[in-house]
């Protein structure tokens, strides 16, 4: 079986994961980054953290929340060293959720409340610039994140085009 070749515009540097089989993780010589989540949770829990948010992206969950904007600053964000964030509620034997986690008692598996309307920050991760700097920044966040280096193949343009998104 011959090996793909990665696929980069003229003139664009080639990246860690243009390359074949960029995590070790597989024999197929396959390019990209493999990420299906698995409803864990462990991303929207565990140590006090933040989910930052603009304004806009603040009047479509209150929007979906059905409340006004003022009431979604009031009652579910909260200020940090770096920037506005959503609250967290401490949950014993989890740590800090996210205030919008849902937890499914028969499953274990977690979901979002605003799922539609969530901000970049969720919708993007784990194709994060701190995440792609190298193999060995993805390697260590994939120790916390079980839906990374497994299910869906996301190509390297795709996965360009995510990181850019936003600053994070
Ligand atoms: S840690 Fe990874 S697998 Fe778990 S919920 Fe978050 S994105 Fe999904």
């Amino acid at each position: 079986m011959s090996t793909p070749k990665p696929k980069s515009k003229p003139g664009q540097s080639q990246e860690w994961f243009d390359k074949p089989d960029p995590t070790g993780s597989t024999d197929t010589g396959e390019v990209g980054l493999r990420f299906t989540c698995t409803q864990c949770g462990n991303c929207c829990t565990g140590p006090t953290g933040f989910v930052l948010f603009t304004d806009v992206e603040a009047s479509a969950i209150a929007a979906d929340l059905k409340i006004s904007k003022e009431e979604f600053y009031e009652k579910h964000t909260r200020d940090t060293l770096v920037g506005r964030s959503l609250k967290e509620i401490e949950v014993e034997g989890f740590g800090y959720d996210c205030v919008f986690l849902t937890r499914d008692e028969k499953t274990g598996k977690t979901g979002c409340s605003v799922y539609q309307s969530r901000p970049e920050q969720c919708r993007t991760w784990p194709f994060w610039k701190s995440n792609l700097v190298g193999k060995r920044a993805w390697r260590e966040e994939s120790r916390g994140c079980p839906g990374m280096n497994q299910g869906e193949l996301h190509p390297p343009e795709h996965i360009r085009i995510t990181r850019d998104r936003v600053e994070i």
